[in-house]
Formats: C-alpha cells, sequence, structure tokens
C-alpha cells in the first residue's frame, strides 16, 4: 500500500481509506494507495504553504542545482520507473522510457529558466524614475494531473512552478498515482514540503485543492467537464488558472506527398498510446485524388501494427486504460456506424486476449460532420476518413470544431502549408 507524500514524509490518509490502481494489460491490482480527501489536501497545502516562506528566497544557482538533481537521480532509475508507468496506464514500455527523459530533461530545462530571468526594466517616462517588475513567485500551486502522460505532464507544472519559488501539491489521476509516488525519492532533492503528493479522485481530492484559500494558482491538465468546474470553481475565488484540454485534432493529405511518409505519420498520429493523446488526430481529410491509394496503405500499415503486453518486446499498442474508456470508444463507433459511417478496419475487442482493455485499431470511412464523432473527443484508436476536393475545404472542415488543441498537414507546396498555418484554427 502506498500512502500520500506529504512534508517529505509517508502519510496515510486521514480516513484510512484506499483504493486500488489497476494494470490495464491485466485487469490485476498493481497496489493500492492512500484515498485523499480534504483533510489530506489541508495538510499537504499547509506544508506547501510553510516551505514556501524560505523556498521563494532560494537563490536561483541553488534551485538549479536541487532541479538538476531531481534530474539525475531520475535517470538513475528510469527503466524503474517506467516499468511502473506501464503497469499503471498501459503505454509501451519503449514509449514509457521515452517519457521519464522526458521528465528529466524537462527538470533540467527549467533549471536554468529560472536561473536566467527575474523581470526586467522598462524605459522610464519622466527622469527620475527608475522602473522595473520583479517576477515574483504564486505561493502554493495545485497541479492536478491526467494519466495519459502522468510523469511529463506533471514535469510541466511542477518543474516550472518550482524554478519560480513556488511550491506544489501535486493530484495525480486515480488511474495511475504510483508513478508519481515513486519520484518521492527523486524530490527529496528539494527540500521539505516544496513538492507534496496527495492521491484521490477528482471531486474528493482534487476539489478540496482547488478550492484551498491557500493555494493561489491551479494548473490542470484533463478533459473539458472537469476543466470547466475547475475554471468555475477557480473563478469563486478569484484564483489564477492554467487549463490544458481535450481536443478532436485534424490532419490533412495533401495530393502533393510521398503517400508512404503521409501514411506512417498518420496511423501513428491515430494510434500512439491507443488514440489516448490530448493531440491525436481524430479527423483524417485527404485529397479526393490520392484517397484510394492513401486508404490502401493506410489499412495495409493498421494491420501490421502489433497489439500485446506492453511490457513485452515488439509491442506497438497497448490496452486502452479502463473498461470504461474502451466502452465510450464502442458506444462512438456504434453511433457513427448506425449514422451511415463504414467500417473498414477494426471495430472489436481483439480475441487473443483473455484479460486486459484491449482493442483494434479501427478505420472508418463515408463519415460527416453531422457525426458525433467528427464533432467531439474520441480519445480512442479510431481513424475517421473523410474526402476533400482542395486545400481550401480541407481547412474549412478541420476549422469546423468547437476544439483547436493541435492540426497537422502533409503536403511539399508551401503555399499549402502557409495556407494552413495561417487559417488552421489551432494553439
Ligand atoms: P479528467 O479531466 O477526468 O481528469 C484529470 C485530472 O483531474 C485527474 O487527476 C482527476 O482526478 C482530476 N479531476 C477530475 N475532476 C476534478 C474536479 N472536479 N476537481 C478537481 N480535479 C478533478 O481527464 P483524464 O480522463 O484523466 O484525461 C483525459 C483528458 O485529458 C482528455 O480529454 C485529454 O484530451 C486531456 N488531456 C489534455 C492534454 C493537453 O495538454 N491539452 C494533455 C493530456 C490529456
Amino acid at each position: 500500500m502506498k500512502t500520500h507524500w506529504i512534508n517529505g514524509e509517508w502519510v496515510e490518509s486521514a480516513s484510512r481509506e484506499t483504493f486500488p490502481v489497476i494494470n490495464p494489460a491485466t485487469e490485476e491490482v498493481v497496489d493500492h494507495v492512500a484515498r485523499g480527501h480534504g483533510a489530506d489536501v489541508d495538510r499537504a497545502v499547509e506544508a506547501a504553504f510553510a516551505a514556501q516562506r524560505d523556498w521563494k528566497f532560494v537563490p536561483g544557482i541553488e534551485k538549479a542545482e536541487r532541479m538538476h538533481e531531481f534530474a539525475r537521480r531520475l535517470r538513475d532509475k528510469k527503466e524503474e520507473i517506467a516499468i511502473l508507468l506501464t503497469r499503471e496506464g498501459g503505454k509501451p514500455l519503449i514509449e514509457n522510457r521515452d517519457e521519464v527523459e522526458w521528465v528529466a530533461a524537462c527538470f533540467d530545462y527549467y533549471a536554468e529558466i529560472g536561473r536566467d530571468y527575474k523581470g526586467k526594466v522598462i524605459g522610464p517616462v519622466s527622469r527620475h524614475q527608475l522602473n522595473f517588475t520583479v517576477k515574483e513567485p504564486y505561493g502554493v500551486v495545485a497541479c492536478i494531473v491526467p494519466w495519459n502522460y502522468p510523469l511529463l505532464l506533471m514535469s510541466w507544472k511542477v518543474a516550472a512552478a518550482v524554478t519560480s519559488g513556488n511550491t506544489v501539491v501535486i493530484k495525480p489521476s486515480e488511474y495511475t498515482p504510483l508513478s508519481t509516488l515513486a519520484l518521492a525519492e527523486m524530490l527529496e532533492a528539494f527540500p521539505r514540503g516544496v513538492a507534496n503528493i496527495v492521491t484521490g479522485y477528482g471531486p474528493e481530492a482534487g476539489e478540496p485543492l482547488v478550492k484551498h484559500p491557500k493555494v493561489s494558482k491551479i494548473a490542470f491538465t484533463g478533459g473539458v467537464t472537469s476543466g470547466r468546474k475547475i475554471a468555475v470553481m477557480a473563478a469563486e475565488h478569484l484564483k489564477k488558472v492554467s487549463l490544458e484540454l481535450s481536443g478532436n485534432d485534424p490532419l490533412i493529405v495533401c495530393d502533393d506527398v510521398d503517400l508512404d511518409v503521409a501514411v506512417r505519420g498518420a496511423v501513428w498520429a491515430c494510434y500512439l498510446n491507443m488514440g489516448q493523446v490530448c493531440t491525436s488526430a481524430e479527423r483524417i481529410y485527404v485529397f479526393q485524388s490520392v484517397l484510394e491509394k492513401f486508404i490502401e496503405k493506410f489499412v495495409a500499415f493498421t494491420r501490421s501494427l502489433r497489439l500485446g503486453n506492453p511490457l513485452g518486446p515488439d509491442v506497438d499498442l497497448g490496452p486502452m486504460i479502463t473498461q470504461a474508456q474502451r466502452e465510450k470508444v464502442e458506444a462512438k463507433l456504434e453511433k457513427a456506424l448506425q449514422a451511415g459511417a463504414h467500417l473498414l478496419e477494426g471495430g472489436k475487442v481483439p480475441s487473443q486476449f483473455q484479460k486486459g482493455f484491449y482493442y483494434e485499431p479501427t478505420i472508418i470511412t463515408n463519415v460527416n460532420h453531422s457525426m458525433e464523432i467528427m464533432r467531439s473527443e474520441t480519445f480512442g484508436p479510431i481513424a475517421p476518413i473523410m474526402p476533400v476536393k482542395d486545400i481550401e475545404e480541407a481547412v474549412q472542415l478541420a476549422d469546423d470544431s468547437d476544439y483547436g488543441l493541435g492540426a497537422s498537414i502533409y503536403t511539399n507546396n508551401m503555399e499549402y502549408a502557409l495556407y494552413a498555418m495561417r487559417d488552421l484554427l489551432a494553439e
């Protein structure tokens, strides 16, 4: 059983409640963790608040040394942490090794950024003035993280916050808290209380954290529904908030590309981490003139993908994160098929696995923008392919969306590329 990590110590929940973390590939319990509530959040925030009084005065050079030390310790344990990420999250091990490396690199990067910049001097308006701005830390920052890249998305928040003199309370996803807790050993590179981890569910542990009067800023990555709730709670308490939310990204394939390159890119964009990436391609628009050839190659390459236990070698795709997420994808596909979409490949739970939340990478055609699958995030391995007559139609359809997270285009035509850069509505 794993507990919260508060003020440099392992701490059970005040309620003593726990919950299980399930391996999505085997459905076995990996471990149990503490189920946090308001009392646990309060303890963590008080520790972070007390630690911030001194941490904000620690010079940049010392902060940087501690950040680099965190990165060194993490690299030493890379394989162990990558295996734990795989067991609780289901991404193939090879990708989790990358994730661990990116986290270390993120801490190394912010270590130096934190030393570099503290504000600026602004030209005076009259002779007697010296005007300058000094960047001050917020105080305690709540870092609320989803399950698909549990450590990477944590690091983008924590490294930036800590290097700027803030302290943090991290609330990992209820599905993937173990790899975050395993970082406690590395977080000992910082003084006690600078970084704290509270585990639990969104409404039980996340909400009290957002509302806590001593939390000044919320950094959140997750779905639109939770993000909207958090924005409302933050507004009620007049708190700063950063939200990184859902997507339904378009990918455009023009008629001038090497289709072998475009197909490999598109397959990767649709199925990486079983489509459970915020910037997964969820709508593919292909110029009519190359549609047939593109589909033929896309189907062939999709068929070559190897599903399997994500800890094993030679595996391209592991399971989805939960049974509920898989059911959501199945329901979405069913609706699209009822509305006239054509199933070209996949669309089933594969028969070779007795356990685990596996799903076949799926391709559908004959789709249009009245279908929900083209309008809301699926977060699963479904690739809908739609023909377009030219670049204008492709961009117009790509932009016909409530989202605007990411977008991709495959072309060698500079005019198309610049047009897409200007007119595609993506962050
Ligand atoms: P989620 O919104 O269900 O949960 C994210 C985190 O918020 C979890 O830690 C959860 O416990 C917590 N939470 C949930 N409700 C809360 C509440 N009311 N108050 C406080 N905390 C709460 O998202 P998820 O299912 O874990 O992740 C998938 C979603 O995340 C997808 O929509 C995906 O697009 C999005 N995402 C976005 C990015 C990005 O950078 N834009 C990156 C990764 C994932």
